[in-house]
């Protein structure tokens, strides 16, 4: 830290807060233009059935290409978005890949259901309808089988705005889903009129589900309520054998977690699939070539 006299005043210069400042500003400049040059990536995590453990849906998670840092987490990136007016950008960017991604797959026989998280600022974005019903009739994807995952504190920061916002989603046809459920303030009840047809119990849950008998209480309660308000559960966090046996046990429809697969490049994602259950026949692929 030093002290340097500008026109008879001391300006102390703090290197620190320098540091910070110019950091900010740019992972700003850098964010903005890295999303117009393509930098933005989405990684693919299965969502398998408790039963019998066959695939029932994929999460769409953002990831950065940074050209220096490398490939950064949602974490390093999107407060930052959010705070500076990028994270429309970023929805439309992931929605796009997402949803041509999963056009891709249908037409080479994997039909499978696509998650895609929207941030609190999103749903206050009355056009995002419009958008989304677009983006589906463009590549020709029906409207079920997309999935738009909002947290709690999400639609409670502005419920009337973001309610009207799920509700014209909902009414194209596109499925809601709780995301990290149990994490807010809400109840279940306090839920029970937005139209959306999955629950996301919080990775908070998975992870304490054997050491604390309480998590597991919690547990059984939500997914009691849930399905009596006809939700799917969905577990997140998995890790191990035993964890998804107790979530089984009581109840979670699917789960997700690293125990099945870490969130993967879409042709990782697709080996992940076929090592599974031979089941996805590629344009590459020696079987189908020719
Ligand atoms: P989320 O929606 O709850 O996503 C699940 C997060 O848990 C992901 O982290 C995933 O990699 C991680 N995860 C999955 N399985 C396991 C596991 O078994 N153990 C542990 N420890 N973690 C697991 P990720 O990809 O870093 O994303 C973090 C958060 O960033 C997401 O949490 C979501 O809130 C947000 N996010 C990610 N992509 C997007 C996006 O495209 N748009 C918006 N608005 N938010 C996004
Ligand atoms: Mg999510
Ligand atoms: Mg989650
Ligand atoms: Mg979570």
């Amino acid at each position: 830290r030093t002290g340097r006299a500008v026109g008879g005043s001391v300006v102390t210069y703090d290197p620190d807060r320098h540091g910070d400042t110019h950091g900010l500003l740019s992972t700003v400049a850098e964010l903005r233009h890295g999303i117009a040059a393509g930098q933005l990536r989405v990684h693919f995590q299965p969502q398998l059935h408790s039963g019998d453990g066959t695939l029932s849906g994929v999460e769409a998670l953002v990831r950065w290409q940074h050209p220096v840092r490398g490939l950064l987490a949602p974490g390093e990136f999107l407060d930052v978005a959010e705070s500076h007016g990028l994270m429309d950008a970023v929805t439309q960017e992931v929605l796009r890949q997402s949803v041509a991604q999963q056009a891709a797959w249908r037409r080479r026989g994997l039909v499978v259901r696509m998650s895609v998280n929207l941030s609190a600022g999103t749903l206050l974005d009355a056009s995002l309808p419009e958008t989304v019903a677009a983006l589906l009739a463009r590549h020709d994807v029906p409207a079920t089988s997309l999935v738009l995952e909002v947290t709690e504190t999400a639609l409670l920061r502005e419920p009337e705005r973001s309610l009207a916002v799920v509700e014209a989603l909902g009414a194209l046809g596109v499925q809601g889903s709780i995301d990290d459920f149990g994490t807010g303030y809400s109840s279940l009840t306090q839920l029970r009129q937005l139209p959306v047809s999955e629950l996301k119990l919080d990775r908070s849950f998975t992870a304490d589900l054997l050491s604390d008998p309480r998590a597991a209480a919690i547990v059984a309660h939500t997914v009691g309520l849930a399905h009596a308000l006809q939700l799917r559960v969905v577990a997140e966090g998995v890790e191990d054998e035993e964890t998804l046996a107790a979530l089984t046990g009581l109840g979670c429809d699917e789960t997700q977690g690293f125990l099945h697969a870490r969130p993967l490049p879409a042709p990782e994602f697709e080996a992940w699939c076929a090592a599974r259950e031979g089941a996805v026949p590629g344009p590459r692929s020696p079987v189908s070539a020719g």
